[in-house]
């Protein structure tokens, strides 16, 4: 282990995992959830929150952005007995909010039997547990029909009235709570991000810093979905502190969030 300490060296080294992992997320773009019959587990974050399970599929990565699909199954080769084992899905229960029977059996064993069943794909109905070291966090803000999505290193207020600091005391743990749900940066981009509810179109609010790094894929959402201006719909701190403010905003501005069916 080589640790570095000047700057220059740091932006540098930055640079360069930002290049790999950017190779790395064009690897997996092309695949999906139905293309495979295998998902891979992650138990690494047990060591704090000892009944969270991460399930990692194609389109939805481990929590903390650091683990694909192809990172569990490369993980599992070189350590078959590690914290990456291969799940088969087995029967479906529910695809539109990502439910299968094999999943549900792997995550209520290994969750030492305290999680029955969970839905990859939803917000609302039993959302995967959260550990601690997810991205970001997504809640539900209810006046709105939509969601706000915040990351870790922001450390004003949120619209909910938390900051992420109480919204991971809530969340973390390996608590699931409904309205509530720990993921990566990367999920945010998916297809699958909470699509059980309609997806990313729900996203009413996100902090400043996550919603510039994420408008070339909320540009390009906008586009496939044919939501005009939709980077520009989404509220941030610097036009919207509170759920009241969110809710003016997106009115003014005509988010599609108003016209989806109710998420209760
Ligand atoms: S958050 Fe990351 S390290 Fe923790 S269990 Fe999930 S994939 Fe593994």
């Amino acid at each position: 282990m080589k640790i570095y300490t000047r700057e220059k060296e740091i932006h540098e080294l930055i640079d360069t995992a930002r290049k790999v992992y950017r190779q790395r997320d064009a690897r997996i773009a092309g695949m999906t959830d139905e293309v495979v019959d295998t998902f891979y587990s992650c138990t690494l974050c047990q060591s704090f929150a000892p009944n969270h399970v991460c399930i990692i599929t194609p389109e939805r990565s481990g929590l903390c952005g650091a683990y694909n699909w192809l990172d569990g199954k490369a993980a599992h080769k070189i350590n078959p007995t590690g914290p990456n084992q291969p799940v088969k899905k087995g029967k479906v229960i529910d695809d539109l909010k990502g439910q299968w029977q094999n999943i549900n059996e792997f995550v209520y064993n290994n969750s030492h039997k305290t999680l029955e069943l969970f839905n990859a794909y939803s917000i609302i109905e039993f959302p995967m547990t959260s550990c601690g070291c997810f991205e970001c966090i997504s809640c539900v803000l209810p006046s709105t029909n939509g969601i706000m999505t915040v990351h870790r290193d922001f450390v004003g207020m949120t619209p909910v009235g938390m900051k992420f600091s109480t919204l991971a005391g809530t969340v973390g743990g390996g608590l699931q709570t409904p309205g509530f749900v720990g993921h990566s940066k990367h999920y945010i981009a998916s297809n699958k991000f909470i699509s059980a509810e309609g997806g990313v179109k729900r996203t009413v609010w996100m902090n400043k810093t996550l919603k510039e790094e994420m408008e070339p894929v909320l540009h390009d959402i906008g586009k496939q979905q044919g939501i005009e201006n939709f980077f520009e719909k989404i509220a941030d701190e610097t036009v919207a502190e509170t759920e009241e403010d969110v809710l003016e905003y997106i009115t003014r501005k005509k988010h599609p969030a108003l016209s989806m069916p109710p998420l209760f």
